[in-house]
């Protein structure tokens, strides 16, 4: 009998929350807008009205050992389960893995959401047999999971792979983090849709209506042949190119995987991607790293069900 879990991936916008087996399928999900000003004892209360559903509907096929919980949440944590800090959730050192144990009375593990992402990608997805890849969500931020000699690391301060932050001009706009200029005001979803904005307001057409500008929608555009907003496509894959060729340059992985909302615009994102890495990066050998779209649906709450799982830390599969 197949073993399975319960899996919830807390996002800023997005609470979804599944029956994970152990072949890393999702049996079943509620994908849920995250309320509003959602604090540790809310998230508790919707998930335990979820497992109440679900198990009600398919417990009988399922042994779900036990019932326990794997949590991937936007934000770096320790190894306690404490949510260091996420700004869209507006939480500062929550003690999430405790106060859910307590509510809930399950065992709970908690991961970041791209370090549970780039997990299941090793183990199920597009990293599988590489023991060397960068798995990069790209989607309102940035952020990556760095897999060397087959660890994802995680850093003194547990905060490796915020490359979403790494700055590529001082003297670029202001940061939610504080910092100007960090890479995800340049590319991120916020910095996309500002630097359509301002080749509206210079009266160019991209061909979507300035009040109903979405990164999707300017994609969109491109692949329907819009001047404006194909030329904003490679100025977007320089400034990601340069950054993945200087992650390239320093750790010499077999593959980078993108994954997340905005890497869903496929091939007109990675063609140009693709060339912008190869161009600037100097060793021959390096050079054939392969730069490919991420392989599961919904990795981060895939990651979070096999951590609870195998009651392992993601440096113990
Ligand atoms: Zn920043």
């Amino acid at each position: 009998m197949a073993r399975a879990v319960i899996g919830v991936d807390l996002g800023g916008t997005t609470l979804a929350i599944g029956i994970i087996n152990n072949e890393g399928r999702i049996i079943i999900q509620k994908v849920q807008p995250t309320p509003k000003s959602l604090k540790p004892d809310g998230l508790a209360k919707i998930v335990k009205e979820n497992i109440k559903e679900f198990t009600a509907n398919i417990a009988s096929t399922l042994k779900l050992k036990a019932l326990k919980i794997g949590i991937s949440v936007p934000s770096f944590t320790t190894k306690e389960g404490e949510v260091i800090h996420a700004p869209n959730l507006g939480w500062i050192n929550v003690p999430l893995k405790k106060i859910m144990e307590e509510r809930i009375g399950m065992p709970v593990y908690i991961e970041h959401d791209v370090k549970c992402a780039t997990l299941a990608e090793k183990i199920y997805g597009a990293g599988r047999n590489c023991n060397d890849f960068i798995y990069i969500t790209y989607g309102t931020g940035l952020s990556a999971g760095i897999v060397i000699n087959g660890s994802i690391r995680r850093g003194i301060h547990n905060s490796a792979g915020n490359i979403g932050h790494w700055v590529i001009n001082e003297q670029g706009r202001p940061c939610t983090c504080g910092l100007n200029g960090c890479l995800e005001t340049f590319i991120g979803r916020e910095g996309i849709i500002k630097r359509a904005r301002s080749k509206i307001q210079t009266g160019r057409d991209i061909g979507v209506d300035i009040d109903h500008l979405t990164v999707k929608r300017v994609f969109r555009s491109a692949k329907e042949g819009n001047v404006v907003a194909r030329e904003l496509v490679p100025e977007i894959a320089k400034d990601f190119g340069l950054a993945i060729a200087g992650l390239v340059a320093i750790l010499d992985p077999g593959k980078v995987i993108i994954g997340g909302g905005i890497a869903r615009a496929g091939e007109i994102l990675f063609s140009p991607l693709r060339k912008v890495v190869k161009n600037n990066i100097s060793s021959e050998s390096a050079r054939c790293v392969e730069i490919i779209p991420a392989s599961l649906e919904n990795p981060a709450l895939i990651g979070a069900a096999l951590i609870a799982l195998e009651e392992k830390g993601i440096n113990e599969f």
